[in-house]
């Protein structure tokens, strides 16, 4: 649409509303325009980030996301349809498909990527502020660190159940999260999707908090304070203040994430009954050439971003990177030896 270029008629009307907002304004809204901002997962806060973000304006967002759209994503992954689910898109490609018929006029950099340490420097760098749309504390904890030694502002957001968390870090000026939670705690104590479920009225409030606190920090306003707590089923909420802790690693400048060797090749995902498997690097892996190979032990399909290959009752799902999810199973080790057997190592 060639009327669409920012500050014509059309972007002016496009963004009425929030430019009367006192707090944003024209100036704010230019600010916004020239902005590049990271969501890092494009799952329930994700896409009601990005979401919300788009139709604001942000003139640039780089996604990232290591999975693809399932069915019972939909209830509260809002940029996602049946189709997406149907055709087992990666989530960046999903969402950036309908971002782009949102907004035509802002740029999107849709990153189908597993963040670990060895890339989330490259992944982050340049952007000016990064939101918190993951689902585990170690990635959280990584984006920390990452955050922190790039002196990147970011938004931290969770939510479980009915419960939702909120905070804003200042690379060394406010609280980070290692000064609120200062390591992650050993598998099976803290509760998860599993156990807890999650409804989609608290991502959604928490991923609208994320994105107003966007807002606020790139038309150059102060960052909220202290952490949210909410709970959306027994109507409660409360801001409570923090301290930055005088032996946090991480606003001491060491980066344990950042630096600490990669201990686990496979991890079993959230909710999924799957295990992810990430070889050390990255490779380029042909999908039609490995289609044409598994067609011969099973069955095979490949739309193009990803193959799934369904044997003996587990399915595994390929991305060109080499990076795997086994489903129908949580048993790490029979994941990699179907990884072994059918991808190679
Ligand atoms: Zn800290």
């Amino acid at each position: 649409m060639p009327n669409m270029i920012p500050g014509s008629e059309a972007q002016n009307e496009r963004y009425a509303k929030q430019v009367l907002f006192r707090g944003i304004g024209a100036e704010g809204q230019r600010a916004l325009g020239t902005a590049t901002v990271a969501i890092v997962g494009l799952g329930a806060l994700g896409t009601v980030i990005a979401d919300t973000l788009c139709r604001a304006g942000v003139g640039t967002l780089r996604l990232i996301d290591r999975d693809f759209v399932e069915l019972s994503n939909l209830q509260r992954q809002t940029l996602f349809t049946e189709a997406d689910a149907q055709e087992r898109l990666p989530k960046v490609v999903a969402a950036a498909r309908r971002l782009a018929e949102i907004n035509s006029t802002i740029a999107l950099e849709p990153l189908t990527r597993d963040l670990h340490a060895g890339n989330i420097l490259e992944t982050l760098q340049g952007a000016d502020l990064v939101l918190d749309g993951t689902d585990n504390l170690e990635t959280r904890l990584l984006v920390n660190d990452a955050c922190l030694k790039l002196g990147i502002p970011w938004v931290y957001g969770a939510a479980l159940g009915a419960q939702g968390n909120a905070m804003t870090i200042i690379p060394h000026e406010t609280p980070c999260l290692r000064c609120l939670i200062a390591d992650v705690p050993p598998p099976g104590v803290m509760p998860t999707c599993d156990s807890e479920g999650v409804l989609a009225p608290v991502t959604g409030i928490i991923g609208s908090w994320e994105a107003a606190e966007a807002l606020r920090l790139l038309s150059g306003q102060p960052p909220r304070e202290g952490v949210l707590l909410l709970d959306v089923w027994h109507g409660e909420t409360r801001v409570v203040e923090l301290d930055r802790r005088a032996d946090c690693p991480a606003c001491g400048g060491t980066y344990d994430y950042l630096t600490g060797e990669r201990t686990t090749f496979t991890t079993s995902m959230c909710g999924r009954n799957a295990v992810q498997i990430s070889p050390a690097e990255e490779r380029q892996i042909s999908l039609e050439a490995l289609e044409a190979r598994l067609a011969r032990a099973g069955e095979v399909t490949n739309n193009g971003f990803l193959l799934s290959f369904v044997v003996d009752g587990a399915e595994l799902v390929l991305f060109p990177t080499g990076r795997a999810i086994v489903k129908g199973t949580t048993d790490e080790a029979l994941a990699r030896t179907l990884y072994a057997r059918y991808v190679g190592t």
